[in-house]
């Protein structure tokens, strides 16, 4: 522990103990192993949404699935913790991806020739979106909608048929409201930066064939493989945890937040006792940081509350091989709405990572709820799952009763990157210029994946340590 000319004790607290909040206490123990850290958890386990429960053989995940290696954050986070031996790559059989039309599993193209022969066009809807490369690149000055990027390159129906599953997939949310800068950047690259999809992908192939894309990560971040541990994402949690040791205090939920003028933070615990700090990270979902700073900084409250959530219902289903029809030759299915079901889609866990169930048995993941339809979270959970049961029964020749099932539900779920996020994040950011050592991180600012936070998470810790030496603290 160091000192400041004032003499206050210099530690760094970090409300919060999902994969941000750990990720940002590991980085800055790496970075500074003297440095007084502790890790403030309301909840008795470490993770957040991100860990997994073991039922009768499943691994079942209650929030994140796994993560890709096209970036190589959590990779490399992985090889810090010594999880190498645990590392799980998704299966070669999880490449096929299926979407939902009129009550059919179709695959989904896996590139523009395929879609000449797909049914899940029309053939007006094919050769609309086989004009893309001569459609205008737009004058990027406003921010557009998922919707309207897809609507405007490829057509309507290619816009409901692929891109409406595209964002339900990763943000559970209405693609007329989710930004495409914020949320897909990639995207909106490929069109800045080669005027469109396709002859953004065309300019990908050459460069790659002319070997620029070296072995290893891909820099430029392409689709990549699903990776989780042996036994589930726990895995990575439970080896943070690990690593933190006494830094991390579980089921001490922050109740209160004070401003030490000049001298930096207390954190009030429910048993009243508090904790004090020079620097402080809130690591927890915009709305409960915003709860927590209203008190002192309304404005910054304000900012924060603006970044809306989406409900989202997580239905794990285990179920003996014979009793599911359908192969399971891939990663799962997603629904567009057009379709209209209230489950979003369902993943093959056991094809993907075939030791998450047990042998002769198949393990399903449903998603329910999101933007368009909050209220399903909120449904009894046998009300949930008999929904989900009755809606992808049919599709996947589901019979008789799961072996195992387990619910999961998130009223503020996934962080919505609609229209108009980077400004928000910039109004966050303007506010926190004026509390020096306090910090934000998490999935609700600059990218939701666990990659993301992880990447954040790391990025903050600098930031930390920068404030700390600019603070001439003597770790
Ligand atoms: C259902 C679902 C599926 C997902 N699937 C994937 C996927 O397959 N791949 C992927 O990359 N990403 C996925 N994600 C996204 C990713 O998992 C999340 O964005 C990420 O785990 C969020 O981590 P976090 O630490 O920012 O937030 P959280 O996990 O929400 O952690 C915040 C922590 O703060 C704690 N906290 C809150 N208030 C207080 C307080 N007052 N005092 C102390 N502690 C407090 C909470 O208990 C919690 O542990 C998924 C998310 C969900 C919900």
């Amino acid at each position: 522990m160091g000192s400041t000319a004032s003499g206050a004790r210099t530690t760094v607290v970090i409300v919060g103990g999902g994969i941000s909040g750990l990720a940002t206490a590991h980085r800055l123990i790496a970075k500074r192993p003297t440095l007084d850290v502790q890790v403030l958890e309301a909840a008795p386990r470490p993770g957040g949404t991100l860990g997994s429960d073991l039922e009768l053989g499943f691994a079942f995940e209650r929030g994140p699935n796994g993560f890709l290696d096209n970036v190589p954050h959590t990779l490399k986070l992985a090889e810090e913790l010594g999880l190498q031996e645990s590392l799980l790559p998704a299966s070669g059989a999880a490449r096929k991806r299926y979407l939902l039309k009129q009550g059919r599993l179709i695959a989904l193209p896996l590139g523009p020739l395929q879609l000449l022969t797909s049914p899940l066009l029309s053939v007006v809807g094919k050769l609309r979106a086989l004009a893309e490369p001569f459609r205008a690149r737009r004058d990027s000055r406003y921010e557009e909608s998922v919707a309207a990027f897809a609507r405007r390159r490829l057509g309507a129906e290619a816009a409901t048929m692929f891109f409406d599953p595209l964002v339900t997939g990763i943000y559970a949310g209405d693609p007329d409201r989710i930004g495409l800068e914020a949320a897909f950047p990639r995207l909106h690259a490929m069109e800045r930066e080669h005027g469109g999809l396709l002859r953004a992908m065309v300019a990908r192939v050459r460069s790659r064939r002319k070997g620029a894309m070296a072995a290893g990560p891909d820099p430029k971040g392409g689709a990549g493989r699903l990776h989780s541990f042996r036994r589930g994402m726990e895995d990575l949690a439970q080896a943070l945890s690990a690593r933190l040791g006494g830094r991390l205090r579980l089921a001490v939920p922050v109740e209160e937040l004070r401003v030490r003028k000049g001298e930096g933070y207390e954190c009030v615990l429910r048993d009243r006792s508090v904790v004090r700090s020079r620097a402080l990270v809130l690591a927890v979902p915009a709305p409960r940081a915003a709860n927590l700073v209203g008190p002192w900084s309304p404005d910054l409250a304000l900012s924060l509350e603006e970044i809306p959530y989406a409900p989202v219902a997580v239905v794990c289903l285990g179920f003996r091989r014979e009793d599911v029809e359908h192969p399971l030759d891939g990663f799962g299915f997603l629904a567009p709405r057009n379709q209209g079901l209230r489950t979003l889609g369902a993943i093959f866990v056991s094809t993907i990572f075939p030791d998450h169930a047990p042998p002769g048995h198949v393990s399903l993941r449903v998603m329910a709820g999101g933007a368009r339809d909050p209220e399903a979270v909120g449904l009894p959970e046998l009300e949930l799952e008999a929904l989900v049961r009755r809606e992808i029964g049919p599709l996947l020749g589901l019979r008789g009763e799961p072996v195992a099932h387990k619910v999961y539900r998130y009223p503020q779920g996934i962080p919505q990157y609609n229209v108009g996020h980077s400004k928000r994040v910039r109004r966050v950011e303007g506010w926190l210029s004026q509390l020096p050592g306090l910090f934000v991180t998490g999935n609700a600012y600059r990218g939701v994946s666990v990659n993301d936070c992880v990447f954040e998470g790391g990025r903050v810790a600098e930031e930390v340590l920068k404030f700390m030496g600019d603070q001439r603290v003597v770790a």
